[in-house]
């Protein structure tokens, strides 16, 4: 079973566009039964290593104005219907219009999931349009220019865990038996998945020649990232579905893709872009640091990223075999740590040898647990007992005057964790009385080494 995407949105936003880039030209049949129209296209797309069923709703365009709304509104709705995930578009350079809000309004409504693409966004002219698209109320835009190929990845990021899902629906229903692919059958990306848990997912990030490479290898235990899936059309999207210590992850992977297209990029600096990618597909950002340059430029500006992406991080320290006195280079690596990263309090240092497996174990522990704290959830009752504690220890400050009074606490989200307080006069809290805060919840919540975000709300 695989997963359909419908591409809807109005006339002109380049749904097409899109169709054909993920289409090319896998073509499916067109469908000549008497009573059913063409208006729907399906072909069979290709992201990277995922495989779906695509459906474009385009093919309007003829229609006079007075039918199109209707037209438009039956055929999306129908797409929808037929549909696992609906990708709907905008034109990022017309900004948000009332036929826009409209299809808003039917996704809302009809679709379980739904893909919100700010389209022809290549360049600062779309900059605008992609910002009303949160408007819709639909969660984040992906930036995406079908024409140009851009945003593809995130394209592919946010379809991956969908895709992971179906198919571990599929492997629940069929019956457990073990495939084995014949010697050299391609492979599909997509093995039959042993268990039903979505697959964690996680990046491996780092300057060149930290060893990402190495490491990915010994978990595989084989020399897979150089026979890896193929390419797709995505040049970037790459990512090594895989059981690690009996752990389903996802693991994203850009020095193996450099690898793979044998391209002389080793020598290239990685790049924000790379950095950035590798961490919005990432639940969990591993950060290898090389035990002889540790916490380089570059290394401390994707630990960073990743902190304010709000996704968890375990920094490893690798090349620990060469590594001569290493109690004291421990120490110093702790301590450097605390000091150029203080964002990341708390969050686990492992030292690993990805060339000879030593503290992989401990790595894939520490991956598992900065998951475990990343969606951990404090109940109500114990936050506010616990805020009336830091209250008491330390009372917030009297700017002009007048107490700032935290009355209520509560966590309203997960992954990262993110709590609301509600107080007077939020304006007027100084960042150190929230720092104490959010240290306090780390310490006294058990919930190190993840980003956690901590909102004032004003009342009345
Ligand atoms: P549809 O009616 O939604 O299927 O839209 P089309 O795919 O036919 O595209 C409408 C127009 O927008 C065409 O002229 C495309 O060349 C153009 N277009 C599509 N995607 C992009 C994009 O990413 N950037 C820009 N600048 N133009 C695009
Ligand atoms: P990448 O660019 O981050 O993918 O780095 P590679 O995996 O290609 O590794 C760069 C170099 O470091 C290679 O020569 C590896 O053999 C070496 N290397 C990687 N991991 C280790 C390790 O744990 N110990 C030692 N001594 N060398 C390593």
């Amino acid at each position: 079973m695989s997963l359909t995407l419908a591409i809807v949105g109005r006339p002109n936003v380049g749904k097409s566009t899109l169709f054909n880039r993920l289409v090319g030209k896998r073509l499916a049949l067109v469908d000549d039964q008497p009573g059913v129209t063409r208006d729907l296209r399906e072909g069979e797309g290709r992201l990277g290593d995922l495989r779906f069923t695509v459906i474009d709703t385009a093919g309007l365009e003829d229609a006079t104005d007075d039918s199109l709304q209707g037209r438009m509104r039956r055929l999306t709705e129908r797409a929808v219907d037929m549909a696992d995930v609906c990708l709907f578009m905008i034109d990022a350079r017309t900004g948000v219009t009332p036929t826009d809000e409209m299809f808003a309004d039917i996704l809302r409504k009809r679709s379980k999931h739904v893909i919100l693409a700010a389209n022809k966004a290549e360049g600062a002219a779309a900059d605008a349009g992609v910002l009303e698209a949160y408007g819709l109320g639909l969660g984040e835009p992906i930036r995406l220019s079908g024409e140009h190929g851009e945003g593809m990845t995130d394209l592919y990021a946010a379809l991956m865990p969908l895709a992971d899902e179906m198919a571990d629906k599929a492997a629940e229903d069929a019956p457990e038996t073990d495939v084995d692919l014949p010697e050299g059958a391609e492979d599909q990306g997509e093995t039959p998945a042993i268990t039903s848990a979505k697959p964690l997912q996680v990046a491996v990030v780092g300057r060149p020649n930290a060893g990402k490479s190495t490491l990915i290898n010994k978990i595989l235990g084989e020399d897979r990232l150089l026979t890896g899936p193929e390419a797709g059309i995505t040049r970037d999207a790459i990512s090594l579905r895989i059981d690690w210590n009996g752990t389903p992850m996802r693991i994203f992977d850009t020095a193996g893709m450099r690898k793979k297209a044998k391209v002389q990029e080793k020598l290239e600096k990685l790049s924000v872009s790379d950095g950035l990618r590798a961490v919005k597909f990432a639940e969990v950002v591993v950060v290898l640091l090389d035990a002889a340059i540790p916490f380089e430029q570059q290394d401390l500006r994707i630990a960073d990223l990743a902190e304010r992406e709000g996704r968890a991080v375990v920094v490893a320290v690798n090349k620990w075999d060469v590594e001569e006195h290493k109690q004291e280079k421990l120490r110093e690596l702790k301590e450097a740590f605390e000091r150029l990263l203080p964002q990341l309090r708390g969050a686990p240092l492992v030292t690993v040898s990805a060339k000879t497996g030593r503290g992989l174990d401990r790595l894939h522990d520490a991956i598992l647990r900065a998951y475990d704290v990343w969606n951990r959830r404090v109940p109500t009752a114990a936050l506010n007992r616990w805020l009336t504690g830091m209250l008491e220890q330390h009372p917030p400050p009297a700017p002009q005057g007048r107490r700032i009074k935290l009355r209520y606490m509560t966590q309203a989200k997960t992954r990262p964790p993110g709590f609301v307080v509600m107080c007077s006069h939020p304006d007027k809290m100084p960042a150190s009385y929230t720092r104490y805060l959010v240290n306090g919840l780390r310490d006294d919540f058990d919930m190190p080494g993840t980003p956690i975000r901590l909102t004032l709300r004003g009342q009345g």
